[in-house]
């Protein structure tokens, strides 16, 4: 019987698996509960460009960013982890400032206004790690397993189930926070994709202020995610056929190697938004340790390192 104090993390999306790694290689003996395998949770859907993007408060998203761009960049290292630090571009409609995350990335410039396509008047080119979450999530299951942790499938329908079950209990159930804690500051943000086959991309391109709606290429190892919608409050999980049309369309405007691209999936995920992400401790009258760690929008995997790290702290464990 090991001697280390007990932590049990809910949830394996990106941030309860990332969650328990930290915890574990504190020291902590950690299980996750969870309703859905890894690759069932809207961690699985995302892009997953490390781009900081529906997340507040923007000074502690700017520092867990950047935390977590650093173990990106060494993950890319490793073939196995699914991680790649990838050039792209974000085009702009108007002459704009750097944005609030530039310090975050090592690797940013301009593009010369000169060789945009209309109706472009600048744009930023950077460096960042994009994430394949497919062989990304496996690969975090796999790091959590081989460090002892356990996974169980189970929903949990109460906190009160939960009673003197661990010495600390970490939070990370994303959209489902909502109904399990009451926590209504939490809502839906719809994306819709489309996977289409790789036509032989290798850089992310982002339009995010289209005025027919948002579009974004990101060219993954065989094939590429091309976006999207943000809606707002929206819980549909059924693509919508009209949607995935305009994307195709707006997309191959952008970058015409699209054009007759094979569509290999419509896909949906519900972004868990949140006016702050919620990442603080909490005593429950048991005695048990909450740690709260959720409500990431748009940038789930962009801070899950950083946040990670921060549950490490607040559990009361040295982080290096
Ligand atoms: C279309 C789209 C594109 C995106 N692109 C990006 C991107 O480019 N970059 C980026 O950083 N982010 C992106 N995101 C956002 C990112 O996917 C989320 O922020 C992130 O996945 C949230 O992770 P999570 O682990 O907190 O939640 P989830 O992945 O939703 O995991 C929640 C976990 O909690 C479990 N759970 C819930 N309720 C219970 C319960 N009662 N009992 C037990 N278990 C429970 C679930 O089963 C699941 O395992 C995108 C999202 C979408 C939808």
């Amino acid at each position: 019987m090991s001697n280390r104090p007990k932590a049990l993390v809910l949830g394996c999306g990106v941030s309860g698996l990332t969650s328990a790694i930290c915890l574990q290689e504190a020291g902590w003996q950690v299980s996750i509960r969870s309703s859905s395998h890894p690759q069932e949770t809207t961690s699985n859907t995302a892009g997953a460009v490390w781009f900081p993007y529906r997340a507040d408060p923007k000074d502690r998203v700017l520092a867990w960013g950047a935390q977590s761009f650093k173990v990106f960049n060494a993950l890319a290292r490793d073939p196995a982890s699914g991680v790649h630090l990838r050039e792209g571009i974000e085009l702009w409609r108007e002459p704009v400032p750097d944005p609030w995350w530039r310090d975050a990335v090592p690797q940013f410039g301009r593009a010369p206004v000169s060789g945009l396509p209309s109706p472009y008047l600048d744009a930023y080119t950077f460096a960042v790690p994009v994430i394949e979450m497919p062989v990304y999530l496996p690969y975090l299951l796999d790091r959590f397993e081989t460090g002892g942790g356990k996974l169980i499938l189970r929903t949990v329908g109460s906190r009160d189930e939960l009673c003197n079950v661990a010495r600390l209990v970490v939070n990370c159930t994303g959209l489902g926070a909502r109904e399990l804690f009451g926590d209504l500051k939490l809502y839906p943000v719809r994306g819709q994709m489309v996977r289409v086959v790789n036509p032989g991309l290798t850089r992310f391109v982002i339009d995010e202020h289209d005025p027919e709606g948002m579009s974004y290429i990101i060219p993954r190892s065989s094939d590429c995610l091309l976006g999207g919608t943000a809606d707002e409050g929206c819980w549909e999980l059924a693509p919508d056929e009209c949607t995935a049309t305009a994307i195709l369309d707006r997309c191959v405007r952008l970058e015409p190697r699209l054009v007759g691209a094979r569509v290999l999936e419509d896909k949906v995920g519900l972004r868990p938004a949140r006016s702050a992400i919620r990442l603080e401790r909490e005593h429950s009258l048991d005695g048990t340790l909450w740690v709260h760690n959720y409500g990431h929008g748009g940038s789930g995997v962009t801070l899950s390192w950083g946040c990670a790290q921060e549950v490490a702290r607040l559990a009361g464990c040295p982080v290096s």
